[in-house]
């Protein structure tokens, strides 16, 4: 199968890898009963709550940045293939320059690290937000997932050590590519931005963890979003810009996670591609 799909937004190009996916249980979606989860999943055609965990690397200005890392052995084996992805888009590890997490929980993270902790890139310089950072390094966490969420954030902070800067707001990650803050599923959780030749592309990031269920409405949330009620107000004002300015849009879990549009359909929206 193929995990990559080349896109272009001006003259930057932008690939985006499929790490692998898995499937969510109907008890991730609190605010949601069964009966309205299954009702949405036979809308859609499908039979289960499907996600994907995708990493994305864009190229510019002889940078060549890769957006996450996959949750490399952490979720099971129908995920953790960022090596076969970058591999299928000929990119080499020594050739990552730089890395941004568009937040620090173990599915985009993991791949950035081996089992015993070491940094996988060697070159890369790592930038996360600053409210991400600060949340998962100085955090005094009571839930033991939470603790060892945290854990391994900071495993994979020192794997990197000097190399790893925080940036804040819409900062350029590298050229032509912005940080663009979506609080909520974590504190510092952010997506980004390409624009070049009058062409932009947004990642939104984890906005929709599942999204034959969450672009059909919205309003609910997945269990793993830290503030449910930012999530869904930065979900919602979020997917209603991307629909009303027609912005060419992917995501951190999105099940194509190809260039798409957002469509407007009923209460939420579809994902357009080609
Ligand atoms: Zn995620």
């Amino acid at each position: 199968m193929s995990r990559t799909s080349r896109i272009s937004v001006g003259s930057i190009e932008v690939i985006s890898l499929t790490d692998g996916g898995a499937e969510f249980g109907a008890e991730l979606f609190p605010n949601a009963t069964e009966d309205e989860l299954n009702t949405l999943i036979a809308a859609a055609g499908a039979e289960k709550i499907e996600t994907n965990f995708n990493a994305f690397i864009v190229r510019n200005a002889g940078r060549t940045l890769l957006v996450d890392a996959g949750p490399r052995d952490m979720f099971g084996p129908t995920a953790g293939f960022l090596s076969d992805a970058m591999a299928e888009a000929g990119v080499a590890p020594e050739d990552v320059t730089d890395i941004f997490f568009t937040h620090l929980h173990p599915d985009h993270i993991a791949g950035a690290i081996t089992a015993e902790g070491a940094a996988v890139f060697d070159k890369a310089e790592v930038k996360v937000s600053d409210i991400d950072h600060d949340f998962w390094k100085n955090g005094d966490f009571s839930d033991e997932t939470l603790q060892q969420w945290a854990g391994l954030a900071n495993m994979t902070l020192n794997a990197y050590g000097e190399r790893v800067s925080t940036i804040s707001g819409e900062a350029e990650i590298i050229p032509g590519v912005t940080m663009q803050m979506m609080p909520g599923h974590t504190p510092g959780h952010a997506g980004f931005r390409v624009d070049d030749g009058g062409q932009g592309f947004i990642h939104l990031g984890d906005m929709v963890h599942a999204e034959k269920i969450q672009l059909a409405n919205p309003e609910i949330s997945i269990a793993f979003d830290i503030d449910a009620d930012t999530a869904r107000a930065t979900r919602k004002a979020g997917l209603d810009m991307v629909a009303t300015d027609g912005l060419a849009c992917s995501g951190g879990h999105m099940l194509r996670p190809t260039l798409g549009r957002l469509e407007r359909s009923g209460d939420g929206y579809r994902f357009v591609t080609g």
